[in-house]
């Protein structure tokens, strides 16, 4: 256990601020090893395969999904965590659960809920994958959810509003202060923007709705290209492309490790509490900073406001505002076990029960509530 060494301003790897219930701490593995293995084997982590994070999961089987996204996000963090001496475990498992929370159907999903939920607190899927890991998972023996560290969960919360952060006690502490999370927090999080950029590339190129002469005008993918074509003039297309992102990948995360490297050693923290009122220390240069910006604005303009990308995103909000009206309307069409917690609050019962949903599970649910098969 703990089989590698920490900078002092990373988070230790054996000492957490605590788990809400007081569990012995196993003695084979670290408080953040056993927190990235409860994610691994929650439900919602099963739940991410069939989870759109672009493309809907039955649109192809080789585009990306939240639960590959999530695996690509602990790659790229893990490898920035251990060039900077951080806390690898803590960044793997916040990595594997930030998207916990996401309903189906993506971002479109999240606004369509958000806005069924507009009078009774709203919906935000960070805030909804806290609320996984902190009550809906219900596997263990003496609480709900799964007990995780105080680190692991900061790490979740990327953002909240201040409303929220005020009902979050401890946790939400830190927007009210203004302060910054840990590194390992701040990794994650970029790690993030790091996968979805460059598999949203290759699966929107993969799919066709980019082309790559639109693409080769974003200069750090055309740069990344033009070196790899005129070394490999004969490369079949597809190669070529992943070769590019593999490159850029590989450029985002060298510039992270060293522009953060960079900015760690010149702020110096010796301790947790400096790092948090410090600015942001994970980081990239300004010039790549630049090129991501224009990437991201590129596939915001080109992938997800494509017309296919926001016909579906469309018939996304009507199968999930659907569903809300459908169940507010009227809780005995719920499933037993959610009728039971809709007694309590039953808007969030059932913001509960369809952000649980995968893709697939919705449009069934939408099949049998509103489709009449003569046969
Ligand atoms: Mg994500």
């Amino acid at each position: 256990m703990g089989t590698y060494e920490v900078k002092q301003y990373a988070i230790p790897l054996n000492v957490t601020r605590g788990r809400a219930y007081l569990e012995e701490e196993s003695g084979v593995r670290t408080p953040f090893q056993r927190d990235r293995d409860r994610v691994i084997h929650s439900t919602a982590f099963r739940r991410l395969e069939y989870k759109t994070q672009v493309f809907v999961n039955h649109e192809g089987d080789l585009f990306r999904t939240r639960l590959t996204h999530s695996l690509e996000v602990a790659q790229i963090a893990r490898s920035v965590a251990r060039g900077l001496g951080l806390n690898e475990d803590l960044v793997e498992a916040i990595s594997l659960a930030h998207d916990l929370g996401h309903t189906p159907f993506g971002h479109s999903g999240q606004d369509a809920l958000n806005e069924s939920m507009r009078d009774h607190g709203g919906f935000e899927h960070n805030l909804q994958s806290l609320r996984v890991v902190d009550e809906l998972e219900q596997r263990y023996a003496e609480f709900d959810g799964l007990n995780l560290c105080f680190e692991t969960r900061e790490g979740i919360l990327k953002h909240c509003s201040l409303k929220n952060a005020r009902e979050l006690g401890e946790l939400g502490r830190r927007f009210i202060d203004k302060q910054r999370p840990s590194l390992e927090a701040q990794l994650a999080n970029i790690a993030d923007q790091i996968a979805y950029n460059n598999h949203d590339i290759d699966d929107g190129l993969r799919s066709g709705l980019l082309s790559l002469d639109d693409i080769r005008n974003v200069e750090v993918f055309g740069e990344h290209y033009s070196d790899v074509r005129s070394r490999y003039p004969d490369l079949p297309s597809r190669r070529l492309v992943s070769e590019t992102i593999r490159r850029m990948i590989n450029t985002l995360v060298t510039d992270l490790m060293e522009e953060s490297g960079r900015l760690i050693s010149d702020a110096n923290p010796d301790s947790i509490a400096e790092v948090r009122s410090l600015p942001t220390l994970i980081q990239f240069s300004a010039p790549v900073a630049q090129k991501q910006a224009e990437l991201q604005k590129f596939l915001r303009d080109n992938l997800y406001r494509h017309y296919r990308v926001r016909r579906m995103a469309d018939k996304a909000k009507r199968i999930i505002q659907s569903l809300f009206d459908a169940f507010h309307n009227d809780r005995s069409l719920l499933p037993p076990r959610h009728q039971e917690r809709a007694k309590v609050d039953a808007p969030r019962a059932i913001a509960d029960y369809i952000a649980g949903m995968t893709d697939r599970y919705a449009m069934k649910e939408y099949h049998q509530i509103f489709m009449v098969d003569p046969f």
